[in-house]
């Protein structure tokens, strides 16, 4: 026997379920009982979806965010929601998204701020910050487990709670007095050991117990901590899973097998190389999880690749051996059999969470009754996975040569930034502190509604264009009349600034209802990168061209960069992630200098998602920078020296990876930084960043109006820092989730307090 478990599943339901109810729920539209209702049904349907599992996990379930749901488990809520009077589920909904003072469900209650969001290791699940200081205690909740265990033993299910373990708690969270969050252990074991008892108290026999900060680097102290945490937990009342996932042990595998748990979970896809080390150093008679089966991503496993090792890790490990996803499934999206419009061929490399369930249990059955048990799954699984090797929507020997015959000159401009800033200024005539927007202006319902009418085939594509031009016209006319000295055209005919490129370029597929969780009630739908990647034809230059005949001001072109674009998709496994960085590269410089050939002076090259890329390791930061900056390079580089390249990136921390983003030469970047004073700007001292830089003067996630003062403000303290002449007034990020009634009034402040900046600084 080889037992098969998971995780954790997908909470927000194959048609996103979760989040409607969720949504409805906060709007005051439905009751409790229903929200409540739905989160028991979803439970119910998914733990049967799982149901040929030996293990399922309980407690995996959220109605918004696993750590939230720990940190309330533990007693450790913000102070600002203590006292409470109304409804716990409220209250919890108060530290996820806080309240304003002035909102109908503040309950009677002044405003609360929203807990900080982040994001989980390196996945795009954002999770809510657990908040502490020196003071802080914790006291136990079990109520939540409790009822959801209660209503997995009503229906049968093999149940395996999942919590988040002490360290990788304390480790997610920030003290927000500084002090020192490792000082909290001797008062938190306590509330664990009790949790584990109260566990065991309902005939628990498993408990897995999540520790993903053993995939970094840690601290002496935080290794130290381990030991004396686990020891701690060590009551033999039950048996402890200890899971790790999302890369290789390395330093801490040592540690990690000396702990006194009964069981290990590794990643077997990013850390294959480790299992024989683990099996050599883990006493043996502990339980060996292995994750064969992909968690993060949308692709079949070659199942007779995975069996040719895994068949004599089995014999030597015997009923010690445990199969599962490498992590919790919630980074993948629910059930394959909802797609209706995918090409068929490319559905057949395809699995999401129902799928990789099924392949754990043909694995787990081909290991213990051998291949020929489930020959059927084990030929039509070698079939798809043939098919997609050799198909020739794959692989496009013209890409793979082009790739293949990249040089570094391809990266480089023609000349430093001093000469070409000298024959731009020249060319485009700018002001002293220019002005300039992101990209986007409002996102309004009607242009959301041509949108959906064009996909249904209500309206034709020339209706559609005419619509979009519409939009482009009016965002034109507001930039002329607000004084903004270079204009974008807007990005009205752009759903998202990821799909909207994808849906171009062929090696790009789209699922129908392919969600995953990004945080609380918002689901993402990444497209699949799937093939060699080209452009069968320009993008953007259309849309550009026609904004630039309405005005004699710059017409900004705007495109989205190979890095943000790979970060945000569903990528390849049979090639380094490299290796389609670059072959985005090359499609978006074709763009670049199509944009430059119908005389598009600047051009905006935005890198929202770059720093995101980093990986989990210091360590390996490096290498992922230089492939990062490269294919930036290559796709923006090969422009004349009048041509102005700006980028955009979505956040100010810059200290640690200045050198790169320097490293990528482009003329402008704007970055946000309105929220945090223009201190990050430290960063960008003249001997690490010698270009132009546009400062974020407007929060655009915040419906106030910054006023003039405060814009000037803003920038004499960004002054400070950078010197004027190379400084540049811009909102954080585009505008598209404001109304234009917010726009106007805060661009007209923007312009005003760059005109007054003209006069003062
Ligand atoms: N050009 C994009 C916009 O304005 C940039 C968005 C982003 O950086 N997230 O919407
Ligand atoms: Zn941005």
């Amino acid at each position: 026997m080889v037992m098969t478990h998971t995780l954790g599943y997908p909470r927000i339901g194959a048609r996103r379920e979760l989040k409607f109810a969720q949504e409805s729920y906060w709007k005051g539209q439905s009751s409790r009982e229903d929200l409540v209702r739905a989160g028991a049904e979803l439970r119910q349907r998914h733990w049967r979806d799982q149901a040929a599992l030996d293990l399922v996990p309980v407690g995996d379930f959220s109605f918004y965010d696993q750590v939230l749901d720990m940190s309330f488990t533990l007693g450790n809520l913000p102070e600002r929601v203590r006292g409470f009077h109304g409804d716990p589920l409220d209250n919890y909904f108060r530290v996820a998204r806080g309240r304003s003072a002035q909102s109908a469900d503040a309950g009677g209650c002044d405003g609360v701020a929203a807990g900080e969001m982040t994001k989980w290791f390196d996945t795009n699940y954002h999770y809510i910050v657990p908040e502490f200081d020196a003071a802080t205690q914790f006291k136990l909740d079990a109520s939540r487990l409790l009822g959801q265990l209660a209503e997995a033993r009503a229906q049968g299910v093999k149940a395996k709670p999942v919590i988040i373990g002490p360290l990788t708690y304390l480790a997610s969270g920030k003290a927000k007095d500084g002090s020192d969050r490792l000082a909290l252990l001797p008062r938190l074991l306590p509330v664990y050991v009790e949790l584990l008892a109260v566990l065991a108290g309902q005939g628990t026999e498993w408990v897995q117990i999540d520790e993903p900060i053993l995939v970094t680097e840690l601290e002496p102290e935080w290794q130290d901590a381990f030991s004396v945490a686990y020891r701690a937990l060590d009551s033999g009342a039950v048996k402890l899973l200890l899971t790790t996932y999302f890369g290789p042990l390395q330093e801490n595998l040592s540690l990690a097998c000396a702990l006194p748990v009964q069981g290990i979970h590794l990643d077997a896809i990013n850390a294959r190389n480790e299992v024989d080390q683990l099996i050599s150093i883990l006493p043996p008679d502990r339980v060996v999880s292995l994750g064969v089966v992909n968690g993060r991503n949308i692709w079949k496993t070659d199942l007779g690749a995975v069996l040719d090792w895994l068949e004599p890790v089995g014999k030597v490990l015997g009923e010690r051996l445990w199969v599962a996803p490498s992590c919790s499934l919630l980074h993948v999206p629910v059930d394959l059999a909802n797609e209706r419009k995918l090409d068929g061929e490319i559905l057949s490399w395809l699995a999401f969470a129902v799928q990789k369930l099924e392949e754990v249990r043909v694995l787990a059955t081909a290991l213990a009754q051998g291949r020929g048990a489930v020959e059927a799954e084990l030929a039509a699984n070698r079939a798809a996975i043939a098919s997609r090797r050799t198909s020739q929507r794959v692989n496009n020997p013209a890409v793979k040569a082009a790739v293949a015959a990249i040089v570094p000159e391809l990266g480089c401009r023609q000349s430093p930034f001093a000469q070409r800033a000298v024959k731009q200024a020249a060319l485009l005539n700018l002001p002293r502190f220019p002005t300039t927007t992101i990209g986007s202006f409002p996102q309004t319902s009607e242009i959301r509604q041509v949108r959906s009418q064009f996909k249904a085939g209500t309206i034709d594509a020339a209706a559609y264009t005419e619509a979009m031009r519409r939009e482009i016209a009016r965002s034109v006319v507001e930039q002329e009349g607000l004084g903004l000295d270079v204009l974008v055209h807007g990005e009205a005919e752009r759903n998202d600034m990821v799909e909207y490129f994808g849906e171009q370029l062929d090696g790009y597929a789209f699922s129908q209802s392919g969600w995953v969780q990004s945080y609380g009630s918002r689901c993402v739908k990444p497209p699949i990168l799937f093939g060699d990647i080209s452009r069968p034809k320009a993008m953007t230059v259309d849309w550009i061209t026609y904004a630039a005949t309405l005005t004699a001001k710059p017409m900004k072109g705007m495109l989205t960069g190979p890095v943000t674009i790979l970060n945000w998709s569903f990528v390849r496994d049979d090639q380094p992630r490299a290796v389609s960085c670059r072959q985005l590269a090359l499609a978006i410089r074709d763009e670049v200098l199509d944009l430059e050939r119908a005389g598009v002076q600047v051009i905006q090259i935005d890198e929202a998602a770059l720093r995101e890329g980093l990986p989990l390791r210091k360590s390996q930061w490096q290498e992922y920078l230089d492939w990062a900056v490269e294919s930036f390079r290559i796709t923006a580089n090969g422009v004349k020296d009048e041509t102005q390249i700006h980028t955009h990136m979505c956040y100010s921390e810059f200290n640690d990876i200045i050198a790169s983003i320097a490293d990528m030469d482009a003329d402008v970047i704007t970055i946000e930084t309105s929220r945090s004073d223009m201190e990050l700007l430290d960063a960008f001292d003249d001997f690490k960043y010698p270009n132009q830089i546009g400062p974020g003067v407007y929060d655009i996630h915040s419906p106030n109006i910054p006023t003039e003062a405060q814009i000037v403000a803003l920038m004499q303290k960004a002054a400070e820092r950078i010197p004027a002449d190379r400084l540049w007034v811009n909102p954080d990020c585009g505008l598209k989730t404001r109304q234009w009634s917010e726009v106007i009034p805060a661009l007209t402040n923007m312009v005003r307090a760059a005109q007054s900046l003209r006069a003062t600084v």
